[in-house]
């Protein structure tokens, strides 16, 4: 039987093996891993992950396509088929009864591109909010333009807000370039692997101050950072700022890299306290 796709639920099935391969390679699966993956569609790359890994719960939310993974992985004792949808399903309480597949320990998934930032956020949690038991490593098929902004290098056209937001929560790298023709339908953007890490490398003393510091600092891109800073600091202090982190004052809020702001959102988050 096959499926004809759905628009709405972004599905677009990988049939390029090599791009099934390299995803699993950079997920460096071993037999005491416990993978989550995100949309499984027609279980493409589910059976690569199955005899890999000690256990696969797969979240999807299209019911025929479920229909059909249950018939035809539906015996593999190492797999666990949840209906719903990922942004919303509370993944501990389903899987209360199920310990093989408790604490996924790795997320692996050709997610459905229109819900991307959302999904990132639900893997991630936010710079306020980071997850509290993150994932050791998260290997994620995604739109190419989206790749570039997860792992763009600061003072690059890519590098913004997300850059900033994902970067404080996890390492990014690129893994593999995907194109559209590896998939059935093509979709109508090129796609990338890409790995992330989560790890917090530079803690912000006030990580809600430094979340909303990075919205307004991007609020509009081609003005100066003192400029979409000014609601927050007046221009002087945040020049002297600058100047004490030897930033240089004209910049805009894509030259600084992750650490540069921690560091303002910290010399900030104090000289508003002093100063109220
Ligand atoms: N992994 C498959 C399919 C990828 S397409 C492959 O590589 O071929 C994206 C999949 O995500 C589709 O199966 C779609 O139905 C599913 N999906 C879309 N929105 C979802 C959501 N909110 N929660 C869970 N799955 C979703």
């Amino acid at each position: 039987m096959s499926f004809r796709p759905r628009k709405q639920f972004g599905q677009h099935w990988l049939k390029s093996e090599k791009a099934l391969n390299e995803i699993v390679k950079a997920a460096k699966i071993s037999k005491s891993d416990r993978i989550l993956e995100i949309g499984p569609g027609t279980g493409n790359l589910t059976r690569y992950l199955l005899p890999l890994a000690e256990s696969v719960v797969a979240v999807e939310i299209d019911r025929d396509l479920c229909q059909n993974l249950a018939k035809s992985l539906g015996k593999t004792e190492n797999f666990l088929l949840l209906q719903g949808d990922i942004l919303t399903l509370n993944l501990e309480a389903q899987l209360e009864n199920f310990s093989k597949f408790q604490n996924p320990n790795k997320v692996v998934a050709n997610i459905p591109y229109n819900i991307t930032g959302p999904i990132l956020e639900k893997l991630l949690g936010k710079i306020a909010q980071p997850a509290t038991k993150p994932y050791d490593l998260i290997v994620l098929l995604v739109q190419k333009e989206v790749a570039e902004r997860l792992y763009a290098q600061p003072s690059t056209k890519a590098f913004g807000a997300l850059s900033v937001k994902v970067q404080y929560l996890a390492d990014c790298e690129l893994i593999y370039s995907v194109p559209a023709k590896d998939f059935y339908p093509p979709p109508k953007v090129d796609s990338a692997v890409v790995r992330l890490h989560p790890q917090i490398r530079y803690l912000a003393e006030n990580p809600k101050f430094l979340d909303s510091l990075v919205k307004l600092g991007f609020a509009e891109k081609r003005k100066m950072l003192r400029n979409n800073l000014k609601s927050v600091v007046e221009r002087d202090r945040l020049t002297e700022i600058l100047e004490q982190l030897e930033i240089n004052p004209q910049v805009r809020a894509e030259d600084l890299s992750v650490p540069q702001w921690v560091e303002l959102s910290n010399r900030l988050a104090v000289s508003a306290t002093v100063e109220t």
